[in-house]
C-alpha cells in the first residue's frame, strides 16, 4: 500500500468519515430500536390497566372481594402475562396480589402517594421487570393498579440486535474502506502514468507529448494542460536555443575581426604611422560596435526576465521627440540624405519613459538612414490623434517585401544580411524599440513597398493624460542600459568626436 499517495489518503478519509457515520447510525438504530419495544409494551401495559379498570367499574358493586379476586385470577391467568398483577385500595389492603409478585414481594405505592402513572424497572430472582402504576378511582373509592412484563425476550431481542450491529458494523467498514482504496486506486493509476510519462520529458526530448486519454473528464484536461505547456517550453527552449547560437555568430565575427586587424598590424614591424592609426581605427569601429551589440543583448536578456523597468512619467512627447530628431538627423545628414521633422506646435502630454522612447525612435530614424540610398529623404511626424500620441518615421529607402515584414521584428533577423552588416546592424534594433513601444502599451508597425520606401508608426501609444498633468519639460537623464546603448553610425567612433 503506497503511503502518502492520494489513494491512501482518500481511503483514510472514506474510512474516517464512514466510520463515524456507521458509529452514529449504530447508535441511533439501537436506542431507536429499544425506544420501539419499550414503547410497545408500554402500551399493552396501559391496555390491560384499562381492562382492569373496566372490569371493576362494572363488578365491584355487585360481587365480593372474595369473587372479585377469583375473577380476577381467572382472567390474569388467561391474559398474556396477566400473573404480574396487584390491585390495592387506599389503606394499602390487597383487592388482589398475584403470586409472584407477592412471592418478589413487589412493593406498590398508595393511591394517594401516586399523583401520576409510573413506570419502573425492577430485577426480581434474574427476571428483569417493568411495571406500570395507576391510580384509579371506582364507585368513588381510590386504588392503585399495577400491571408487569417480564422483559426477559424483549431485552435478549435488544441484545441480539446490539451484538448484531456491533459485529456488522467493522465488516462493512473493512468492506467498504477497502472498496474506497480499489476504487481510488484505480481512478488515480492513470495520474500514475501521466506523472511517469512527464518525468521522461527532459530537455533534450521536449518533442514528446502525453497520451491523452479521450475520456473528456479532468484527466484528459490536466494532459492537455500538461502537453500545451510543454508546446510553449518546447517554443522558449528553441527561441533561447536560437537566441544564443545568433548571439554567439554575431559577437564572433567582429571579435575575429579585432584580431585579426591586430594580428596583420603586430605583423610587419616599421609601418608608416598612417597604416597603425588605420587598424586602430579598425578596431575601435569594431569594438565600438561590439560593445554596443552586448549592451543590446544584455537589454532584450533583461527584458525577458523582467528585470528591466521603464520609469514612466508624465512628459511631452514633442520633448521626447526633439530629443530623437537632434541626434538622428546627424546620422541622417552624414549619409547625404534630407531630413524634415513635422511636430505640432501643441504639447502632447503623455506617461512615457522618456529616454527609452527616444531610442526607439532613434532606432528607427537609423535604420531609415541605413536602408535609404543617397539623395533618399527621411521624414519624422509627431502628432496627436484619438487621445494618442502617434509618431512615424518615413524614408524613400529600399523597403521592405511583404514576407519579409512578418519578421522584421524578430531578433536577429535581417531581410538582405549582407547589407545589414555592412551597414553595423545585428537584427536587434527593431525587437528593442517593439519591446519599449510595448512596454508603452502601443505596438509598432510598418508600411512599405519596395523601392519606395517604408513607414514605421505606432498604433497605440499612450494615452494622453488630462491636460492639466504636469510632465517633465525635459527628459529626466537617466542610467541603465537603455540610456547607454545607442545605434552606431558607420564611420561614427569614438575617435569621430
Ligand atoms: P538591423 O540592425 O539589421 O538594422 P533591425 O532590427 O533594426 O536590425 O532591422 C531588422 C531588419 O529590418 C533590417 O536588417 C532590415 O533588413 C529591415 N529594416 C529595418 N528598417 C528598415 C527600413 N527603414 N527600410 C528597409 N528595411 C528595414
Amino acid at each position: 500500500m503506497k503511503k502518502r499517495s492520494i489513494g491512501f489518503r482518500l481511503s483514510g478519509w472514506y474510512f474516517l468519515v464512514f466510520a463515524c457515520g456507521l458509529g452514529l447510525f449504530s447508535v441511533a438504530a439501537w436506542f431507536a430500536m429499544r425506544a420501539s419495544v419499550y414503547h410497545a409494551i408500554d402500551d399493552e401495559l396501559r391496555d390491560r390497566v384499562r381492562g382492569v379498570v373496566k372490569f371493576m367499574e362494572q363488578q365491584i358493586s355487585s360481587l365480593s372481594v372474595a369473587e372479585i379476586r377469583d375473577e380476577f385470577r381467572e382472567h390474569s391467568v388467561l391474559g398474556p402475562g396477566g400473573d404480574l398483577f396487584q390491585v390495592c385500595d387506599q389503606r394499602g389492603q390487597w383487592l388482589y396480589r398475584s403470586v409472584p409478585l407477592e412471592n418478589g414481594n413487589v412493593p406498590i405505592a398508595l393511591p394517594d402517594s401516586l399523583r401520576a402513572p409510573r413506570f419502573q424497572d425492577l430485577q426480581i430472582d434474574r427476571h428483569k421487570l417493568r411495571f406500570y402504576s395507576e391510580r384509579i378511582g371506582v364507585n368513588g373509592h381510590p386504588y392503585t393498579v399495577q400491571v408487569g412484563a417480564l422483559m426477559n425476550e424483549a431485552n435478549e431481542a435488544l441484545g441480539r440486535f446490539r451484538w448484531m450491529l456491533l459485529l456488522a458494523a467493522p465488516v462493512l467498514l473493512i468492506a467498504a474502506s477497502a472498496g474506497g482504496y480499489w476504487l481510488s486506486s484505480r481512478a488515480l493509476a492513470p495520474v500514475d502514468e501521466i506523472s511517469q510519462a512527464a518525468q521522461r520529458i527532459s530537455i533534450e526530448n521536449l518533442t514528446d507529448r502525453l497520451h491523452v486519454p479521450q475520456t473528456g473528464d479532468e484527466l484528459q484536461r490536466l494532459t492537455e494542460t500538461l502537453n500545451a505547456m510543454l508546446s510553449r517550453l518546447e517554443a522558449a527552449v528553441s527561441r533561447m536555443k536560437q537566441f544564443t547560437a545568433d548571439a554567439s555568430h554575431e559577437l564572433r565575427a567582429p571579435v575575429s575581426l579585432i584580431r585579426t586587424t591586430a594580428e596583420v598590424a603586430a605583423q610587419k614591424k616599421d609601418r608608416p604611422a598612417e597604416e597603425y592609426l588605420e587598424a586602430l581605427q579598425e578596431i575601435l569601429e569594431e569594438s565600438e560596435r561590439t560593445s554596443q551589440l552586448v549592451d543590446s543583448l544584455m537589454l532584450l536578456a533583461r527584458a525577458d526576465s523582467g528585470k528591466e523597468m521603464l520609469e514612466c512619467e508624465p512628459v511631452d512627447a514633442r520633448v521626447v521627440m526633439r530629443g530623437a530628431v537632434e541626434q538622428g538627423e546627424k546620422l541622417v545628414r552624414n549619409r547625404d540624405l534630407s531630413f524634415s521633422a513635422d511636430l505640432p506646435p501643441a504639447a502632447i502630454p503623455i506617461r512615457a519613459d522618456a529616454e527609452a522612447l527616444r531610442r526607439a525612435l532613434l532606432i528607427l530614424i537609423d535604420n531609415a538612414a541605413k536602408y535609404t540610398p543617397q539623395g533618399g529623404s527621411v521624414t519624422v511626424r509627431l502628432a496627436a490623434r484619438n487621445g494618442c500620441a502617434v509618431a512615424s518615421v518615413a524614408d524613400t529607402g529600399f523597403g521592405i517585401a511583404k514576407e519579409d515584414a512578418a519578421h522584421i521584428f524578430d531578433r536577429f533577423w535581417r531581410a538582405d544580411k549582407a547589407r545589414s552588416r555592412e551597414q553595423g546592424g545585428a537584427g536587434l534594433g527593431l525587437s528593442i524599440a517593439k519591446w519599449i513601444v510595448q512596454m508603452h502599451g502601443g505596438s509598432i508597425e510598418v508600411e512599405s513597398e519596395i523601392g519606395k520606401g517604408s513607414v514605421f508608426f505606432n498604433r497605440r501609444w499612450t494615452s494622453i493624460r488630462p491636460f492639466e498633468a504636469r510632465w517633465s519639460k525635459s527628459p529626466r537623464p537617466r542610467r541603465g542600459l537603455i540610456s547607454r546603448a545607442r545605434p552606431i553610425c558607420p564611420g561614427q567612433t569614438s575617435l569621430d568626436k
